[in-house]
């Protein structure tokens, strides 16, 4: 696992509920001239369309193979390490990191074998809390405050651009994984969010208070932890036991 197209597989470009599929082809363009081929598209408006064939101009296998989805975690499957692009700063408190941090970040990760996402968000609303709840981190291409959005195909281009700047000038990775088991991938670490929340519910820890303000920050605790599967499987453990003493404590109530 060392050359460029190695590394470049291990890669998805995520775009969350693109309106204009023209968007679409030009992102596809985009990642194909940086040897980046993989691309998942969640609740696109318009897709099969021809205006994305037409302005990917000749990007057409990256456009052919693009997994469509209507739930964003059906796209991030098997990735462990999410970066949200984002112009500007949402509710989550994630680190914000500059393009080629993010690049750098996402390159170590890997190389150490996982898979990597990278996220963009609709043209006009952008990613929502819920969808940059499920990064590790968020980039931000620094551009001017009055005026801080950039076209989707060229925002994911700049990040493509960076992510293949930082893999040509590195030497490949010799170092071992520094996981030697496997992470929890995103489908897992949202059951696991599943069973946290109800958890939540079920020992009356809300007590009135927004459960979706609660819920945000514990993602961001569980995201930065980056746990494996073994680490996972204490946790529900866990909360299933909660569950059963809640149930019990119900059950001698009444
Ligand atoms: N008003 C929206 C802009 C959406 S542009 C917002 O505030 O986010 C469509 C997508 O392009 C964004 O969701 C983001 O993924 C990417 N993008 C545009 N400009 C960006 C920037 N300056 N930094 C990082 N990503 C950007």
């Amino acid at each position: 696992m060392n050359t460029a197209t190695d590394l470049a597989s291990l890669f998805r470009f995520v775009l969350v509920r693109t309106s204009h599929p023209g968007n679409i082809g030009s992102a596809a363009r985009a990642i194909r001239t940086m040897g980046f081929t993989r691309m998942e598209l969640v609740l696109p408006h318009r897709f099969p369309d021809p205006e994305a064939h037409a302005l990917a101009a000749g990007a057409d296998d990256v456009l052919e193979a693009a997994g469509v989805h209507a739930e964003l975690v059906d796209g991030l499957i098997g990735s462990t390490f999410a970066l949200g692009l984002s112009a500007r700063r949402r509710g989550v408190n994630l680190p914000e990191l500059s393009p080629r941090e993010g690049a750098e970040q996402a390159l170590a990760a890997a190389a150490r074998g996982e898979q990597v996402a990278l996220l963009f968000g609709n043209e006009r609303t952008g990613l929502e809390n819920d969808e940059l709840a499920r990064c590790h981190a968020m980039v931000r291409i620094p551009s001017v405050d009055d005026f801080s959005s950039l076209n989707l195909s060229q925002a994911v281009q700049v990040m493509a651009y960076e992510l293949r700047t930082v893999m040509l000038g590195d030497a490949p990775s010799e170092a071992p994984p520094e996981h030697d088991r496997p992470l929890a991938d995103a489908a897992q670490m949202e059951r696991f969010y599943e069973h946290l929340g109800q958890t939540l519910d079920d020992i009356d820890f809300h007590k009135g208070r927004s459960a979706e303000t609660i819920m945000l920050r514990l993602r961001k605790l569980f995201q930065r932890a980056q746990m494996d599967e073994r680490e996972l499987r204490v946790l529900h453990g866990i909360l299933a036991d909660a569950q059963r003493m809640a149930m019990l404590a119900g059950k001698g109530g009444k």
